[in-house]
């Protein structure tokens, strides 16, 4: 079985080549070959050919090919399907900002966690992502872009705490100069809340963005919507988010999408508040995009102004977030459900 050689750290590389009987420097050369994006061995002009057949013989680089592309007509935002070698496709989400290139990439195809109000959590899980895929997501939009990516959020299909040796495999390597050097600060993850992940990734102290998906002011309603929170509670959830700011000094950002009739109102909106008060934090209200067969609408713009009204009052502050690429659902998860729905039988 040839190795994964794009998701190796340089050293592990140079460990590889070491039983080979390679000098050491070779390593550094290769690792930044794979990680400048090489899509064949052949194109390592510095390395021999004899070690060229060998990397060969015992590798594979990934890449990921573009099966679909949507391009918004408002704001330019581009949703890809991207698949891998054995055919699995995620999306990817590049969004244009005044200070540069967005990319929302999956780190999961599907999702084991099933919130009920997400696309990719109704389409079920397949199987995990490895580092190198992540990047190969990066490397497919910035060549079909011809662009630079110097933002990533990792909110695309699937939990990333729930692959969380490959997404921190992936963190440090798109973080190294050799490669697409983006670092921490320029990167934003997304959980549902596995509580006892959080307390690991605290203890990294990293420094990149934290987003919690709170979406509800208690269990009761946080139970309904999203499963994890039966065995993960609020109180724990919030516990483990004030020991990451404690951590790492690094505000958190807790995603709250507003649903009609389900936790927009304003009783809400103080509950939320008692128990965000006094916490480094930022609340962002994402009006809730409708996935078919959740019977979830959005809530209605004024009721957002009060739910905001309330929080800044208890000091909280709280923004909705703008929407990119409305016209193309750049939601994750909904191309390739249509995309499953195709290739299928349906
Ligand atoms: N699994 C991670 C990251 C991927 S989901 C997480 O849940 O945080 C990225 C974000 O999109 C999360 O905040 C998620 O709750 C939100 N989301 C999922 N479906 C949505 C929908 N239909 N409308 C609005 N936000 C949604
Ligand atoms: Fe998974 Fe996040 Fe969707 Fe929940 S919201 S099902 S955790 S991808």
């Amino acid at each position: 079985m040839p190795k994964d050689i794009g998701s190796m750290f340089e050293n592990e590389i140079s460990e590889e080549l070491a039983a080979f009987g390679e000098p050491s420097y070779r390593a550094a050369q290769v690792f930044k070959w794979v990680q400048s994006g090489v899509k064949s061995f052949d194109e390592m002009t510095n390395v021999s050919k004899k070690l060229r057949k060998k990397l060969v013989e015992n590798y594979y680089l990934s890449s990921a090919a573009i099966e679909k592309k949507l391009i918004s007509d408002y704001d330019g935002t581009r949703k890809y399907l991207l698949s891998f070698h054995d055919g699995e496709a995620v999306e990817s989400v590049l969004m244009q900002y005044h200070h540069g290139y967005t990319s929302c990439i999956s780190t999961q195809v599907g999702c084991k966690m099933g919130c009920t109000f997400c696309a990719t959590g109704k389409s079920g899980f397949s199987r995990n992502l490895t580092a190198s895929e992540m990047l190969a997501q990066l490397r497919a939009e910035q060549e079909d872009a011809g662009i630079r990516i110097s933002n990533i959020v990792l909110m695309g299909m699937g939990e990333p705490l729930d692959n969380f040796d490959n997404v921190v495999r992936f963190l440090k390597l798109v973080g190294d100069d050799k490669g697409l050097n983006i670092g921490m600060r320029h990167i934003s993850l997304s959980t549902c809340g596995i509580v006892p992940k959080i307390y690991e990734l605290a203890d990294m102290k990293l420094q990149l963005t934290l987003s919690v998906s709170l979406h509800a002011p208690n269990d009761q309603i946080r139970s309904r919507t999203m499963p994890i929170n039966r065995k993960y509670g609020i109180g724990e959830l919030l516990k483990a988010c004030r020991y990451y700011i404690d951590q790492t000094g690094r505000r958190i950002s807790f995603e709250y999408a507003m649903i009609d009739g389900v936790n927009d109102s304003s009783a809400n909106a103080q509950e939320l508040a008692s128990k965000l008060k006094g916490m480094l934090c930022h609340v962002n209200l994402i009006p809730v995009n409708t996935v078919g067969g959740t019977g979830y609408q959005k809530s209605r713009m004024d009721r957002i102004k009060s739910f905001i009204a309330v929080l800044e009052r208890a000091g909280i502050t709280a923004t909705v977030r703008r929407t990119l690429g409305s016209d193309i659902n750049a939601s994750c998860g909904q191309l390739r459900r249509s995309y499953i729905k195709e290739e299928g039988s349906e």
